[in-house]
Formats: C-alpha cells, structure tokens, sequence
C-alpha cells in the first residue's frame, strides 16, 4: 500500500470537532516508520459536488462507525503543513459535531479495526493540555471562536494525514492471562473497558495500558475472581473482542500440568503444538452460510513465541522451546489412564484452556503463542500424590510472579517486528474461505466483520 502523502492542489476538507467536556475527541497520526506524530480530529476530503455535511457524516461512519449530528456552522482554517518531505494545502471546515454513538462517550480511549486491517486509536483529548503550538508555517490564519484548536499535542498541520492510509499496518499487543494471573503489575495509563462482541460476552473487561509507552490490551481468561470455568469461557467472544479492539499479536500464558520429569514445576514451555480433546466448546467463528478451513498444522506464530522464550530467557527463567500442548476439556483433571495415553502420544504439558483459543485466534489471523506455565505434574508422577495444595498455590503465584516478568520484556522485544507476519498468520483466510459469494449468508458476514473483513473486503475488490 502507498503510504500517505498531501496532495498536490487545493483540497477542501471537513473535520468534526466532537467534545466531552473540556475534550477533543481525535485520531492519533503516525509517521511512516509508526512513530506518532500528532494527532487529528476525525473527518477528510469533500468529493467534487458532496455537501460538506454528507462528507463529514461519511467519514464518521468509515472511521468512527457513528452517525453525527452536525451542531453549528464550521469555523474556516487555511492549512498549509509539510508531511514527509511533502507540501499539503487545504481549506478547513471544522464542525462541531455530536456522536449519536453514545458508548463513544464513555470510551476512555480504544481502537477500531477498519476493514483493510487497519488500525484507528481514537482517543479524548484534554483540550487545554497547554498552550497552542503550531508546526512551523503550518497555519496561515485561523478563526478564534469556541472551538479554537489549542492543544499542545493537536497540531492541525497533520491533521489531514489520513491515518488509515499513513499507518497501514499498525500492530498490537494482546496478553491473555490464565490461572493465577489476573493482571499485571508495572503496567502504566491502565483502563478497564468493556468491550463487546456478536459472539457474546468476553471474560472479563479489557485492561488497556502501556508498557514503556507500547500498547498493550490484557485479558484475564477465566475473569477476575476466576469467575469462568475452561468449558464455560467463551473463547469467540474473547477472540473476536480482541480482533475487533485491533491485536495482531497475541500471548497466551497458562498454567499446565507436566508429562516429563525434566518439566518440573516452575518451567515454562514456550508450546508449539497442540492436541485437541475438548469436547463441550464452540471451536470456530465459521459454519453454515460462511464455511472457512483454516491450516493448524504450525498451530502457533513462531514469532511470537520466539520474542517469549527470548524473554524468558531474559528474565532467567528455567524454559524450554517447543513443547506439545493436551487441551483436555475438564473440569475434573484427568485419570492415571489419560495420564499414561497422553504420555504415550508425546505430549509434554496438559491443560484445559488453550483449545480452542489457539485454533479461533488463528481463524482471526491474530498471531498466537502460548507460554504454558508448569504447576505441578499430572498424576502419572510418583511425587503427584504426596503433593500438598499449598504447594501448588505457592507454584501458581510464583509462575504468576515469573510470567508478569515475562510480559515486561516480551513486549519490548515485539517492538520492531515488520508490519506483515513472516509465517502469514495474518493473512490465512486469503485461502479459507470457501463459501461461494452468492451462498454466504448475510447475518453471518455482518458478525464476522471483525475477524473476516480484512479478508473480505481483499475478496471484494
Ligand atoms: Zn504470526
């Protein structure tokens, strides 16, 4: 994709200044190596022959999916700006505007997922952050009047960098914490935010924050308090909720069962491949009206779980790389006769919540590793009996303790990854989709326009 540039004649462009109090609601703006670089109210180019309020109410729905309600006359900027090396010149018409989206409102902060893969992070900004700081030459006149643009951070000589266009691929961090994790200690800018799905309620609210100003989104599986069961989780709405607040990287990190003596409790298994043996769970975001074969035979982002053991490493972690995952379905743990069958198979961990989280993230084509956390081993081993609650408890919050060490330099370590994956996790449903055009059911594409819409709209074109 091109990346973005000012045109080179005159454009005529609204924006919406929708506000929440003493805030500017805005999309940051990123340069071409992703850096930020200011930030931008929602809006764009009025088409030759658009009313400027039917351009403005467009570009809301494509970036904001909102109506508006236009709520005054605009005020008028002439904006002449630099955006990489490029001159742009526009003529400015700010509106003030209402979302009639309600829940934007009490939205701290979040991030859409536009139908290219792209990612919008929307954000209210104070508006008088401090005094008015213009980019060099940037503005050549402006109208003072009540929605004068004078935050520090807002720099209007960026504002028509069209985000979608100048951060293509902007990628994004997910931790999903199982057993005994249930947040992460050291993590700044932190929000709780309910975040909803078509396919029903995730876990728990989303925790949105930053580590070392990256962002992270941080789910705990089973719901603070350990609310949920691994049969009664709802994996696809806890997926899809992330796809759809826009990861691309996603870290699994759960508490597991050992089949080796050489994986005592407290090592962690950076796994790479699964068996699959529950049974009670809904495994896939497709089905009647929009069928999808996704390929699992490398079920996990070798990316990703190589900047985990990387970090594991780091942090002087007894861990090993490569490992096969049992996901049995539980609740009970398994007999000795499971024990010994699985042993037999190869299996190297045991537990009960990774299927079908690894197969639903690899049908959003969100890149997914799991760090499976040894407790105990499972009661194959001579030791299994002898062992004390206590001791198992003690293993939880030790391994909770090592894995938020983990997380704190994992997610550095995923800074600079390019923006497509190497082993295209991110593009697998170009070759799944099966379903003719014309057989696909309607309803189901509309709830699939999170997880499936990259792909369908690349079908489209
Ligand atoms: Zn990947």
């Amino acid at each position: 994709m091109a990346l973005w540039r000012p045109s080179q004649r005159v454009r005529v462009v609204v924006i919406g200044l929708a506000r929440r109090d003493d805030r500017l609601l805005v999309l940051r703006v990123l340069d071409d190596s992703g850096a930020l670089k200011g930030v931008r109210p929602p809006g764009g180019g009025v088409e030759f022959g658009e009313r400027a309020a039917d351009a403005l109410a467009r570009e809301f729905r494509e970036e904001l999916e909102t109506d508006i309600a236009v709520e005054g006359s605009p005020i008028v900027v002439e904006n002449l700006f630099d955006h990489e090396g490029a001159r742009g010149h526009e003529i400015v018409f700010a509106f003030p505007v209402r979302l009639l989206d309600p829940t934007i409102y009490t939205r701290p902060a979040f991030t859409i997922r536009e139908d290219n893969g792209t990612v919008l992070e929307v954000e209210w900004l104070a508006a008088n952050g401090g005094p008015a700081q213009r980019p060099r030459g940037a503005v050549s006149r402006r109208t003072p009047g009540r929605h004068r643009l004078n935050s520090r951070r807002f720099r209007i000589g960026d504002s028509m960098a069209s985000a979608r266009q100048a951060q293509p691929h902007k990628r994004l961090l997910g931790v999903i914490g199982g057993s005994g994790l249930y947040e992460i200690p050291g993590l700044t800018n932190t929000r709780w935010e309910k975040v909803s799905s078509p396919f029903g309620d995730p876990s728990d609210d989303f925790l949105f924050a930053e580590l070392g100003r990256q962002p992270v989104v941080f789910l705990p599986r089973h719901g603070r308090g350990h609310k949920h069961s691994p049969t009664t989780i709802n994996y696809r709405a806890n997926i899809d909720a992330l796809k759809r607040v826009g990861v691309t990287d996603l870290l699994s990190l759960s508490a597991v069962g050992s089949f080796r003596e050489e994986l005592s409790p407290g090592t962690f298994v950076v796994v790479d491949q699964f068996i699959d043996r529950t049974i009670q769970r809904q495994k896939s975001f497709f089905g009647e009206g929009m069928v999808a074969h996704v390929s699992m035979a490398h079920p996990v982002c070798a990316r990703v779980g190589d900047a985990a053991y990387q970090a594991a490493q780091i942090n002087g972690l007894k861990v090993v790389r490569g490992g096969t995952y049992l996901a049995m379905e539980g609740p009970q743990f398994s007999s000795l006769a499971e024990s010994e069958l699985y042993r037999s198979w190869g299996c190297h961990v045991i537990g009960m919540t990774n299927m079908p989280e690894a197969k639903l993230a690899r049908e959003a084509e969100i890149c997914y590793a799991t760090v499976a956390m040894v407790t105990d081993y499972d009661c194959w081993h001579p030791d299994h009996d002898h062992v004390q609650v206590a001791d198992i408890v003690r293993a939880l919050l030790e391994n909770a303790r090592n894995a938020c060490d983990l997380v704190r330099e994992f997610v550095p370590l995923m800074k600079n990854r390019p923006a497509t994956c190497p082993h295209g996790c991110d593009r697998v449903l170009d070759t799944a989709l099966i379903t003719a055009p014309a057989a696909r059911d309607p309803a189901m594409l509309k709830m699939l326009d999170a997880v499936a819409g990259r792909a369908l709209a690349a079908q489209a074109k």
